[in-house]
């Protein structure tokens, strides 16, 4: 049987070569150390996908204009005896001046656009910048499948019974996969970015409309295979974009870096899908490692968190205990101290662990945190970093931090690996966290923090916690009973001011 279009051999040794970059480049996004030379590769994989892509497309590129589709599996007439026709190249495969472009002019201003934002956004808007980058993603997989299914000819996807079976599973798929990566991540976008409220939105009998919503998408895909009527396949579009909204609007509190990092592998998924049907081996590749490593991701993440994966993704998790739980901050009587006290303090100790959190991401305090840090060695003392895994408001977001502040990798150190030292630590200087730190996570049952674990701070002899005032609470809403503690000294100022006050005191 002789493929619909058969792609030469060189284009398929450029998309593996641009595939092995985006190997390495995911290798070398693993440490911030090698984070850069990643970044090089994924940037050299994807130039030479697209120069590919667009070159095999030109006119003229493809040796043939025309070629044989063959349709052996699926024809009426039965196994082994394959239903040919002739077909001049799809539209969709090769393209004309014309077409080129206005795909080259596409580029353009789509890069402009990328490079302002990229230049302009701030590192605290990153995540949901990242969340509307995934929702351009699902959008891009929903509109490719709707191309592809009002004009399957031109997609080569075509046979003798209308749109080839394999092919309507895999738009199916990526479809629906697409909608619901495209609403999912506008809500995270809205959630992040702080037009809806990061607390849980429940609906009633969610779970039942959710699980509903899922046998629907499903039955319907299949059913997409023996009935290509258009209500079926819009059918899918629709309730995918409605269960999308449905999963992520009620997840609040601890689990929304769960929910970007499954949103992140969806886009993936959806890529890949669609890579099928374009036929682009690249897109496969590229979709597949992007949904792998993301599903990896969320898998450490849920770890992390001490979270079911299938809670996560069922929605709510944690919620009904959020509507009861806490939201009000406790009115009580707490210390509070200058930089000056906490200059002393910490020049005094023998170790203090420094515990970063979304506030230094908000006030850009690395720099200067980095400053007290050096001034204190000099003073004699230990210091580390403690970094929670969900601290801030994307993964490895406090690492960039620090790493953009050139803070030694050997002084920063995983929950897991500090958790055990607080005890034998003299001050802990807390900077803009606050979920992270909260007891509330081992104790109180009706928080929706409730089994997250958390920075041992209150461990330690003093604890300095740096935040703008008292009537602020974290992402997940709940006040944090340590700020009351009798070990608990409260240096209220924005973190930067409050760190070069601090450094200024030590010198
Ligand atoms: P929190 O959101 O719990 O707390 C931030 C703290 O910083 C608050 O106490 C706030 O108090 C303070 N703050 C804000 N701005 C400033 C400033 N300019 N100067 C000084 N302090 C400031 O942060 P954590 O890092 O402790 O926890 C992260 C939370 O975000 C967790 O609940 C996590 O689940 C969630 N999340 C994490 C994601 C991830 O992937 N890492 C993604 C999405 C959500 P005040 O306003 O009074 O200053």
């Amino acid at each position: 049987m002789e493929a619909a279009h058969s792609t030469p051999a060189w284009v398929l040794l450029a998309y593996l070569v641009s595939g092995v970059c985006f190997i390495l480049a995911l290798r070398g996004l693993s440490s911030p150390e090698s984070s850069r030379r990643g970044n090089r590769l994924g940037i050299i994989g994807m130039t030479i996908a697209v120069v590919t892509t667009l070159w095999t497309h030109l006119p003229g590129a493809f040796a043939k204009k025309t070629g044989q589709i063959c349709n052996q599996m699926y024809t009426a007439t039965g196994a082994g005896e394959p239903v040919c026709r002739d077909l001049t190249y799809p539209p969709a495969f090769v393209i004309d001046w014309q077409t080129f472009g206005l795909i080259l002019g596409s580029i353009v201003i789509g890069a402009v656009i990328g490079l302002v934002t990229a230049r302009r956004i701030q590192m605290t808007a990153m995540p949901q910048l990242v969340a509307a980058f995934h929702s351009l993603v699902g959008m891009a997989a929903v509109l490719v499948g709707a191309a592809a299914f009002l004009n399957p000819d031109a997609f080569g996807i075509l046979g003798s019974d209308g749109i080839l079976q394999v092919s309507r599973v895999e738009m199916g798929l990526g479809v629906a996969i697409g909608a619901i990566t495209f609403s999912g991540s506008v809500i995270a976008f809205l959630k992040l970015n702080g037009n809806m409220s990061g607390k849980p939105i429940l609906l009633p009998a969610r779970h039942v409309i959710n699980l509903g919503t899922l046998v629907a998408i499903l039955g319907l895909i299949a059913y997409f295979t023996q009935d290509q009527a258009p209500w079926v396949f819009f059918t899918v579009m629709a309730l995918s974009f409605a269960i999308g909204f449905l999963l992520i609007v009620p997840i609040g509190g601890a689990d929304m870096p769960v929910v970007i990092s499954m949103l992140n592998s969806y886009s993936g998924w959806a890529a890949a899908a669609m890579g099928f049907t374009l036929h682009n081996s690249a897109m496969i590749i590229t979709g597949a490692l992007v949904g792998s490593s993301g599903a990896i991701l969320s898998y450490i993440m849920c770890r992390a968190m001490n979270r079911s994966f299938i809670s996560v993704i069922a929605g709510g998790f944690g919620g009904d205990s959020a509507a009861a739980g806490g939201g009000e901050v406790i009115d009580r009587p707490y210390k509070r101290g200058s930089a000056e006290d906490a200059a002393f303090l910490m020049s005094q100790a023998d170790q203090v662990i420094i515990v970063p959190g979304y506030g230094m991401a908000v006030s850009q305090a690395q720099h200067a945190l980095r400053e007290m840090a050096d001034l204190l060695k000099e003073h004699g003392v230990r210091v580390k970093y403690a970094i929670h895994p969900v601290a801030g408001r994307m993964p490895g977001h406090m690492n960039v931090l620090l790493a953009e502040a050139n803070v030694p990798y050997d002084e920063v150190f995983e929950l897991e690996d500090i958790n055990s030292e607080f005890a034998q630590t003299d001050v802990a200087f807390v900077i803009g966290a606050n979920d992270v730190t909260n007891p509330a996570a081992k104790t109180d049952k009706s928080s929706p923090i409730y089994g997250m674990p958390v920075l041992d701070v209150e461990k330690a002899r003093t604890v300095l916690f740096v935040k703008r005032s008292m009537g602020g609470v974290g992402y997940a809403g709940v006040d944090n009973e340590l700020f009351y503690r009798d070990n608990t000294m409260m240096l209220l100022a924005d973190a930067k001011k409050m760190v070069e006050e601090i450094v200024k005191n030590i010198g």
